[in-house]
């Protein structure tokens, strides 16, 4: 069976041509699923009925379930548990700001990267997601807020370039004037630091927003954190980035989450103001969500405080992540631990 909605356009033409209709059919069959959101070949009134159950026949339409739903009654954050067609759910959420509307999409069911803090990981990789279970989860939050989606962040659970094909699909679909039609300006892919992917990122020719989970001012230290850093250093990253820099002329952001006593010192402070000094590098500052059962402790107020006067005052441009929906706490990944 093909999975109709990760075809994109061009592949759709093809596949419509090669089962007995004209290109033009395509093109509406294109719009029911990715402009209209339908969740059934029988809404797609203006292709014949004959056809339509042909189209059953050999492909499937991909549309995941809400099983769960938490609204946070102080900022309007949802947090929301989709249930896939094989039965694994992915969590997704959406973000409400003046701006718009910003919807925190997963690439795949778990993860194999092993960070220590990261709730998502635990349990491993179970396998990576279609580019179809991607766009419903946008899909599926318009349907039921009936609001436009204007951002998107893939930083849900998963690792985007260990899923690289499928999410630069994914980019592509989204951004895609016969569907949401989403600027690609306003898509941000995050990455535990995957050099080669780095690289080909660069030469998609895509205007989107890379942020690097640095998380550490030296290898030693995110060793300790990320067993990714055993694989890439972070002169090796950061080379990756200058280069994507050039590239595309577009700023990089670096998250980095503070935990107590290991990443959160004035020294740390110093050495990573180093590594980010005149580059168009922006550094994100997370204070640490802390999962049970989970490496390191929440730093101190105080001290997330001062590690971004230090930032500033080295010249560097930081942020401090605003915390959204901490009331239906469920940090990264926990929503689906505790539900499967
Ligand atoms: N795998 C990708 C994207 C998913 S995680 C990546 O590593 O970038 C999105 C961000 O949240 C990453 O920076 C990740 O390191 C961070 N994160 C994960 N668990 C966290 C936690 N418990 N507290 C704070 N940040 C966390």
């Amino acid at each position: 069976m093909v999975d109709l909605k990760s075809l994109d356009l061009p592949e759709l033409i093809e596949f419509i041509g090669s089962i007995g209709e004209k290109p033009f059919r395509a093109k509406q069959i294109y719009e029911w699923m990715h402009k209209k959101k339908v969740v059934s070949f029988d809404e797609m009134t203006n292709i014949s009925k004959s056809f339509r159950e042909k189209l059953k026949e050999v492909s499937v339409l991909n549309v995941a379930k809400i099983d769960i739903k938490q609204v946070s009654k102080l900022d309007g954050t949802a947090k929301y548990l989709m249930r896939l067609n094989d039965g694994n759910a992915v969590e997704t959420v959406l973000m409400r700001y003046k701006h718009g509307n910003s919807v925190c999409v997963s690439s795949q069911v778990g993860c194999r990267m092993g960070c220590r803090f990261c709730a998502s990981t635990v349990g491993g990789l179970v396998r990576s997601l279609a580019p179809s279970e991607m766009l419903e989860q946008v899909y599926n939050i318009e349907r039921d807020t009936g609001e436009r989606v204007s951002n998107i962040i893939i930083m849900g659970i998963g690792e985007p370039f260990d899923n690289y094909e499928n999410v630069m699909r994914f980019v592509r679909m989204i951004s895609d004037e016969n569907g949401l039609n989403i600027s690609e300006r306003n898509i941000t892919v995050s990455t535990c630091g995957i050099v080669e992917n780095i690289r080909r990122l660069s030469k998609e020719g895509l205007h989107i927003t890379l942020a690097i989970s640095l998380h550490a001012p030296n290898d030693e230290i995110r060793r300790e954190m990320m067993p990714v850093a055993n694989k890439y250093t972070i002169a090796e990253i950061l080379e990756a980035c200058e280069d994507f820099v050039k590239e595309t002329k577009r700023r990089v952001t670096f998250e980095y989450t503070l935990v107590e006593g290991v990443n959160d010192s004035p020294e740390n402070a110093a050495e990573l103001s180093l590594l980010m000094k005149n580059h168009l590098f922006h550094v994100n500052l997370i204070p640490l969500n802390q999962v049970e059962g989970r490496f390191g402790k929440r730093s101190r107020q105080k001290n997330i405080q001062n590690f971004k006067n230090m930032l500033e005052n080295n010249h560097i441009n930081v942020t401090i992540r605003r915390e959204l929906g901490s009331d239906i706490d469920a940090a990264c990944g926990q929503l689906r631990k505790s539900s499967s």
